[in-house]
């Protein structure tokens, strides 16, 4: 049985960490992007060459006919057994009081329905409640959850803060469907992320005040990532696991 991951916004940043790893674990993955199709075909070539199986799949995860079309091409490969719930966004820094409904709605629509949307796709896939034979779900919460990100993105804190309590749920509602779901909250990852809300020089500038007096990497977040989704966290199910390097983490 071919085993399958899918991977939303499997192209760039953590994501793409987390792409490459499955693929050298021998996992046929789903590279899910929104837009850039150079930076997620390249990858693709990338783990194909080195041997592993990998599709590049174009798609909005707020657009459920796009949900519906990546989970098709996963269905395609093999059996699902995995999806990382990872495609996110940020946004230019505002305070509350200048947010545009329209700035809202895609905000929550990526970061909380996209994320919903996968999971529901999932749950119906490897449920043994539907037939399924099991799997991981890995959400990507953020520090900021916690932090709540005051004048620079509120709303993408709160967005995240959805995803810490869909992960709690979600996990009792499957615990004893064969599905263990968990999340990361990364802290300040060095990826493009930073620069598509306005701040290209965030990491750099932040890096001295953390407690690690350094960003992380993307590959020390999917270290995380490929644990939880992995069989070495078999009891592990309604976590969420700091990958901060110290920051926002509760006394
Ligand atoms: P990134 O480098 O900006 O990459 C984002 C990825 O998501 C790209 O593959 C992008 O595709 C895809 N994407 C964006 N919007 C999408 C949509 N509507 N539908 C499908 N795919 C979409 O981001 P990252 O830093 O790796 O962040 C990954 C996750 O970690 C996010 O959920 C983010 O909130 C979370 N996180 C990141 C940090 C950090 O410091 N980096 C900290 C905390 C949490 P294209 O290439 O086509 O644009």
């Amino acid at each position: 049985m071919t085993e399958v991951v899918l991977v939303t916004g499997g192209s760039r940043g953590i994501g793409a960490a987390v792409c490459r790893r499955l693929a050298k674990d021998g996992c046929a993955v789903v590279v899910n992007y929104a837009a850039n199709r150079d930076a997620a075909d390249a990858l693709v070539a990338e783990m194909t060459s080195a041997g592993g199986i990998a599709r590049a799949v174009q798609g909005d995860v707020q657009n459920e006919a796009d949900v519906l079309k990546m989970f098709d091409v996963a269905d395609s490969l093999g059996t699902l057994v995995g999806l990382v719930n990872n495609a996110g966004v940020v946004d230019q820094s505002q305070r509350l009081d200048e947010m545009s409904l329209e700035r809202l709605t895609r905000m929550f629509s990526i970061n909380v329905i996209g994320s919903f949307l996968c999971a529901r796709e999932a749950v119906r896939r490897m449920s043994t409640r539907h037939g399924g034979k099991g799997g991981g779900i890995v959400n990507l919460g953020s520090a900021a959850s916690k932090l709540g990100s005051p004048g620079q993105y509120v709303d993408y804190a709160a967005a995240k803060g959805a995803i810490d309590t869909m992960t709690v749920g979600l996990a009792k509602e499957v615990a004893d469907e064969g599905i263990r779901v968990n999340a990361v909250r990364p802290g300040i990852i060095d990826t493009e992320i930073h620069a598509s809300g306005g701040l290209p020089e965030r990491v750099g500038d932040l890096a001295p005040t953390l407690p690690m007096k350094r960003a992380g990497t993307a590959d020390e977040v999917a270290n995380a990532i490929i644990w939880l989704l992995s069989e070495d966290a078999s009891y592990t199910t309604g976590a969420i696991l700091d990958v901060s390097g110290g920051r926002a983490t509760l006394p």
